[in-house]
């Protein structure tokens, strides 16, 4: 099957009933072309609700389990009525109150634990892939393209980190391609859910939040695909974040690695870890927009023949900055580097920037306000005694901060471009509190005052020439 493509349709493409039929209309004029197999996120939003509402039962909340469960009915059934005949309406709402029934189930037990386990979060917030995969394929099926279902833990196979869990390439191809292939020798359309899958011996799991990217990309890998295409609601990876730049341009085409480096950067339109699975087999992807499916998109190659300097900039608000530095001459600065990156690396917190001073023997670096807790408790225990013997400077947290990113392959042929980029950032008057290179010299990061950042992401945008 060596012209498959897999199609993934994010939460907006699926968000209505109207969406839902566009998604079905696009999916049907391909598959009419070619196989194809349908990857979908839950209808957006409801994995939020999904959440919140098991937040709510470890609280022990009823009231407000209720309320959310009500939406949660209201929004699928009603996207059930207005999209399908009625002779499926009662067989289709049936399922869909048996998969909210599962999730309540789950939801109870929460409640009278109150406990939240990650394993069993794991096994409920499915639901919503499994309903937008549900009523995508009814919709298929009642517009004349057959198709089927499909939940991912029949074949994504997953290790057991439970909330953000990675895949085995190996099981996940066996089972994919046995599941999968079938359904399409049989004339039928796999609508696959995204987001979760199972580990080898079937506790269910999930490959992180926006994990529906990843899980398209693990399937085009394993079906070995030749093309995947992202449908969102914009029109595919732009110069800049439009919302804090006026003249953005959609970039035409970007590498792997450009993508994946805006991606973590805080870029939305990709999950960052939805390159590494299509490397290997350099299957190309294209990031277009349901809601104006005429426009091109971005191509996005495992290689750009001309690679031309800074492409885009993104940047992120939401992170915060974490000072180490030895007091004592006793230990080397290198010493306290180790101990505090493995104590981050066992509490599963991402670090988004890192850098160094070699002659105070300090390091700082950037993490996710939201980890920060989590991130502060890791350095506490692992350095508890040098901490308490005074032989490391109390930690130094800096919450005005933000970071900015700029990306381009081939910037290394540009001499005097990153000075330009702080000359541009500095002219604006925005403090530069610390500079991160990559070895690869593909981005720079760059972590100013938090009241600077969107201006100095439109200084930078301008000095690159990056918008129109
Ligand atoms: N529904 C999941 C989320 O909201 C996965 C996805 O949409 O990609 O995180
Ligand atoms: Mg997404």
């Amino acid at each position: 099957m060596n012209d498959l493509l897999v199609m993934k349709f994010g939460g907006t493409s699926v968000g209505s009933a109207e969406r839902m039929r566009r998604t079905a209309e696009l999916a049907a004029e391909q598959s009419r072309k070619r196989p194809v197999v349908i990857v979908v996120s839950a209808m957006s939003k409801i994995t939020d609700l999904l959440l919140d509402t098991m937040r709510h039962a470890e609280a022990g909340d009823r009231a407000g389990m209720e309320t959310n469960l009500a939406a949660l009915h209201s929004r699928h059934e009603d996207a059930c009525r207005e999209l399908l005949p009625e002779t499926r309406q009662a067989a289709v709402m049936a399922a869909i109150r048996g998969i909210i029934a599962e999730f309540e189930r789950i939801a109870n037990g929460m409640a009278m634990l109150n406990e939240r386990p990650p394993r069993s979060v794991d096994e409920a917030v499915a639901a919503g892939e499994r309903l937008s995969a549900l009523l995508i394929s009814e919709c298929l099926n009642a517009e004349g393209t057959p198709a089927a279902a499909v939940n991912a833990w029949d074949v994504v196979v997953t290790d057991a980190v439970f909330g953000n869990a990675s895949p085995l390439m190996e099981p996940t191809r066996e089972k994919a391609q046995a599941r999968l292939f079938s359904l399409l020798e049989k004339g039928l359309v796999p609508v696959v859910t995204g987001f979760n899958g199972a580990t080898a011996d079937g506790r269910p799991t999930t490959l992180g939040r926006g994990g529906s990217d990843f899980s398209a990309s693990i399937l085009a890998a394993a079906l070995d695909a030749c093309e995947l295409w992202i449908w969102t609601d914009v029109d595919g990876i732009m110069s800049a974040d439009p919302r804090l730049v006026p003249d953005v341009v959609v970039l035409d085409e970007v590498t792997y690695a450009e993508a994946a480096e805006l991606a973590y950067n805080g870029a939305k339109v990709l999950h960052p870890r939805t390159l590494a699975p299509l490397a290997e087999k350099r299957i190309p992807v294209w990031s277009k927009n349901s809601f104006a499916p005429q426009k091109r998109g971005t191509r996005i190659m495992p290689a750009i023949t001309a690679p031309n300097g800074a492409r885009a900039v993104t940047s992120m608000a939401n992170v915060t900055l974490v000072a180490l530095e030895p007091a004592s001459a006793e230990l080397s600065g290198v010493q306290v580097m180790a101990r505090a990156l493995d104590a981050i690396a066992r509490a599963n917190v991402e670090i988004m920037a890192l850098s160094s001073s070699s002659y105070r023997q300090s390091f700082c670096f950037l993490v996710r306000k939201e980890e920060l807790e989590r991130t502060l408790q890791a350095l506490e225990s692992g350095l508890a005694l040098e901490l308490a013997h005074g032989y490391v400077h109390p930690i130094h947290v800096n919450d005005e901060v933000g970071l900015l990113a700029v990306v381009g392959e081939g910037m290394q042929g540009k001499p005097g471009l990153a000075g330009r980029i702080f000359t541009a950032i500095s002219r604006e008057e925005v403090n530069i509190i610390a500079i991160a290179q990559g070895s690869s010299e593909l981005t720079i990061a760059i972590v100013v005052h938090r009241d600077g950042l969107e201006k100095a992401v439109r200084a930078v945008h301008h000095e690159c020439g990056m918008g129109h």
